[in-house]
């Protein structure tokens, strides 16, 4: 009886462990998908030359202080 509870500990440990282990790479897979879809850069307003937060990777952003669109031409 001694040794079958000892194998359930086991698997209940390396079931946890790769719980743990899938856990992990999913949030590293989804941090990286962010990181190609947003491309956040500090970029200066083409019309009034304040500089804001921008997400480059989008064709054009309205800028926050003057609300001109900037056009991002790749
Ligand atoms: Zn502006």
């Amino acid at each position: 009886m001694k040794t079958g509870i000892g194998v359930l500990k086991t698997l209940a440990v390396v079931i946890t462990a790769i719980v743990l282990v899938s856990n992990m790479t999913y949030g590293k897979k989804c941090e990286a998908e962010n990181n190609v879809k947003e491309q956040i850069m500090e970029i200066a307003c083409h019309y009034c030359h304040e500089n804001f937060s921008a997400d480059v990777s989008q064709s054009h952003v309205n800028c926050p202080h003057c609300g001109e669109t900037n056009e991002f031409s790749g």
